[in-house]
């Protein structure tokens, strides 16, 4: 892993246009802040290398070694990434229904975890207007209160950093792949730091294809003046081509075609659709609301997915082969439009002569993801 400091990610990725907002360089020192979807250096810092540097998801992200360290393998650029089992899933009886995005199993599993204290806490994303909030919570019931998806980029790892400082250990994430990258590089020590502690204990990863930036949709809904308190956003599929956003006061779609235009820069060389280094993935069912994928990735996710199961949390059931395939070929897709556009930013495997990269990863995975 190269390790640079706060010089080199200004240069590289906010200099870039890269930045997405994760939050992972915030409140680990006083150098970085987060004001309303944007983060903002708050002063220089000459360090050579920096926790900031070493976490970001858009900076030097050494594919091979954090696979190696989170999955045991390196990279092997499989569609999916690793994992023990697929599902479709849905909350079950032991969960209060509530305004969940798709099944509710992201909520199902965060209040399992809680209830059953295997995490202490649980950062989340609530909203606060029309901004993500994240938050940490402490019980079922607040929980529910985050359901639901904000399509906007979060600094939910700001929280996650706050939180730490403060002391808070074996907390659980739910998280973008972005973030859950950020996650397995922090887990990593990059930078040996003596008195370091794992917080984290449980990540639920989302699957994520782009998000967008939070000003610029903020903007967006102001422009095409839809009004009230947003109750649910939403990306229909293929062939609708919409956004949709249910306020109190109704239902506006937005041509996908605008939407499109406010992703920020680094989800375009994003390579993870289903947040392979989460310890389980959580995700829609291609045409049926109410139900999500469920990807069990690691030994902890399927032990706490069997608990949920068996205490009423979660319902799970075989998914159809035809949408484990139709899923693998989306994420698969994801992965080579990201290191097209990589390769041509001159931002994959950048050779030490040309500049720092944003990923590095063995040939053996670039062959199988663009064969
Ligand atoms: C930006 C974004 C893009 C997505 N893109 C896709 C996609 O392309 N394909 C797909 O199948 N699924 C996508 N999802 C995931 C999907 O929308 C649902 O979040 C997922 O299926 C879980 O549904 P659920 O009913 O279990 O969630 P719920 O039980 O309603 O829980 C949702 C959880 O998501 C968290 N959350 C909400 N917004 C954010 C955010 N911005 N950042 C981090 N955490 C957040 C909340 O903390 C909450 O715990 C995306 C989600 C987000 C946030
Ligand atoms: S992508 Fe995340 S870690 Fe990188 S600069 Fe932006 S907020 Fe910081
Ligand atoms: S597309 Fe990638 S970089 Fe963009 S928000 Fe989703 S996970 Fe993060």
């Amino acid at each position: 892993m190269k390790l640079f400091a706060q010089t080199q990610l200004l240069e590289d990725v906010q200099g870039k246009g890269l930045c997405v907002g994760c939050g992972a360089c915030v409140d680990l020192c006083p150098y970085f802040t987060t004001y309303r979807g944007k983060t903002a250096m708050l002063f220089p810092c000459d360090r050579e290398t920096g926790r900031c540097f070493a976490y970001c998801p858009k900076a030097e992200v050494d594919y091979d070694a954090v696979y190696q360290f989170r999955t045991g393998r390196p990279f092997q650029g499989t569609p999916i990434g690793p994992h023990i089992e697929v599902f479709k899933a849905r909350a079950g009886e032991k969960q209060t229904e509530c305004s969940f995005q798709c099944g509710g199993t992201v909520t199902a599993l965060i209040s399992c975890a809680l209830d059953n204290k295997i995490i202490n806490g649980a950062v989340l994303t609530g909203s606060d207007e029309r901004m993500p909030k994240p938050m940490l919570v402490r019980t079922a019931d607040q929980a529910q209160q985050c359901a639901g998806s904000k399509y906007s980029a979060s600094p939910t790892l700001a929280v996650m950093n706050k939180e730490a400082k403060r002391g808070v250990r074996k907390m659980g994430i739910v998280a973008t792949p972005c973030q859950a990258t950020a996650i397995a590089q922090m887990k990593m020590n990059p930078t040996d730091k003596e008195d370091f502690e794992d917080p984290v204990s449980l990540v639920i990863g989302l699957f994520c294809t782009w998000a967008l930036d939070a000003r610029k949709l903020e903007a967006l809904l102001e422009e095409k003046g839809i009004q009230g308190t947003i109750i649910k956003a939403d990306v229909p599929p293929p062939p609708a081509e919409v956004f949709v956003v249910e306020t109190d006061q109704g239902v506006t779609e937005i041509p996908l075609s605008e939407v499109r235009k406010i992703i920020p820069e680094g989800c375009s060389i994003c390579p993870d659709m289903t947040s392979e280094l989460a310890d389980i993935s959580v995700g829609q069912v291609e045409g049926e609301t109410g139900y999500n994928t469920l990807i069990v990735r690691t030994e902890k996710g399927a032990e706490l997915v069997k608990m949920a199961r068996s205490q009423g949390y979660l319902v799970t059931e075989n998914l159809d082969g035809d949408k484990v395939h139709n899923l693998a070929q989306a994420s698969g897709n994801k992965k080579k439009r990201a290191l097209a556009q990589a390769q041509e930013k001159g931002l994959l495997n950048t050779p030490d002569d040309a500049g720092r990269a944003a990923m590095r990863m063995s040939q053996d995975a670039l062959n199988k993801i663009q064969p």
